[in-house]
């Protein structure tokens, strides 16, 4: 299949006139229009990879703590029709058996198909976090860092885990962390206290990431910068950021951007069951949110996860950044944090023929999983 676009961003590089050349699933060609017949004209698209969401708890009502591969189709689906073509459903803080029980349903998603964004592991928020910055993650469940406790709660469903959140600061956290470097497995720094030494420690026994910047941790002082100042300086790392102008101010956010570069900024929705829907009650890991206005809180008034996808995100960053940039956002910073950036986040040669063909405004307009058309 050849599809001819207005613009395609790859994201090394933007092509104007461009034809994409799929077949089997993959990318097998992307360069100038020469000409040749198409089977899709669409000059007034922009095409880029598709969106790579790595922190995602709910959509459309359903939870990933449902523990059901139909709850994970159902946000599969409703991610993919916006954009989205792969994700790592995330587990909040819980009892390990209910945890098990959703990353069994994670795997079973891989192994027999999503029906829509494909599914590229687990991503565990906890449970070894800080129990004074939980969030709107449950209290009760969380644990203090133990080597050799994931691999014996989830036996064999231990490999489906690709990204775990962890509080460095927490005692045992920096053994933990090296043993789940060790399993090939993305940590990062989360619902946390640090210091900015113990952030530095942290990184150097391997942990890359920051979950959500700026939410459930430590703020930043100019004599103490904590786990803030340590991960906006440290280029082995890329920070989550929910850019959804609540949780985090969009003057903020386009600072994170200016100090990090969009390389190692991973654009999140860290989205709950209320996304897709409107107001109103939901539940969030069994505990009662209330969203108003599309904003949702515990009903203390905890904030609690967003409700918007990926693509919205997309949009609200490219008030201030080119495209090319909010792109990399989206695909190859967040696919680093996976395992998968070999076959996902750009249009090249031998990579997966996820694409999104996005209107003038950036609306998502066509959504291609693997080369095939994506219908809801
Ligand atoms: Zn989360």
């Amino acid at each position: 299949m050849r599809i001819l676009c207005g613009q395609v961003i790859t994201p090394d590089e933007v092509i104007d006139r461009a034809v994409i050349t799929i077949d089997d699933g993959k990318v097998i060609g992307v360069g100038p229009a020469d000409g040749s017949p198409v089977d899709i004209d669409a000059p007034d698209k922009t095409a880029a990879p598709g969106f790579i969401d790595i922190h995602i708890h709910g959509a459309a009502g359903h939870e990933v703590t449902d523990g059901t591969v139909e709850a994970i189709r159902g946000m599969s689906a409703h991610i993919a029709a916006n954009g989205v073509t792969s994700w790592l459903p995330t587990v909040l803080t819980n009892p390990w058996p209910t945890v098990r029980t959703a990353v069994s349903s994670i795997a079973q998603a891989m192994q027999e198909g999503s029906g829509g964004a494909e599914v590229l592991g687990a991503h565990l928020e906890g449970p070894y976090l800080n129990p004074s910055k939980t969030g709107a993650q449950p209290p009760d469940s969380l644990r203090p860092p133990l080597c050799g406790e994931l691999a014996r709660e989830l036996g064999d469903l231990t490999s489906i885990v690709k990204y775990i959140a962890v509080a460095c600061e927490l005692p045992g956290a920096m053994d933990l962390i090296r043993e789940l470097v060790s399993m090939g497995i993305n940590v990062s720094i989360a619902h946390t206290e640090a210091s900015y030494e113990e952030a530095q420690l942290a990184f150097d026994a391997g942990a890359t990431s920051l979950t959500h910047i700026f939410n459930a941790m430590r703020p930043l002082h100019h004599r103490e910068p904590g786990v803030l100042g340590a991960a906006l300086h440290d280029d082995r790392v890329i920070t989550e950021l929910i850019w959804d102008n609540f949780h985090v101010h969009e003057a903020v956010a386009r600072l994170v951007v200016k100090v990090k570069g969009p390389d190692r900024v991973a654009l999140i929705s860290d989205s709950v069951s209320a996304c897709g829907l409107s107001d109103g009650n939901y539940f969030l890991g069994g505990q009662q949110i209330r969203v108003e206005g599309g904003l949702a809180r515990l009903m203390n008034g905890t904030i609690a996860g967003s409700t918007i996808t990926l693509d919205q995100a997309v949009r609200n960053a490219a008030k201030y950044f080119p495209i090319q940039d909010v792109i990399k956002m989206a695909t190859i910073a967040p696919a680093r944090s996976t395992g998968a950036a070999d076959r996902k986040g750009r249009i090249a040669p031998s990579f997966d023929a996820d694409i999104v063909l996005l209107n003038p405004g950036l609306s998502v307009d066509t959504v291609f999983l693997k080369g095939k058309i994506f219908k809801k």
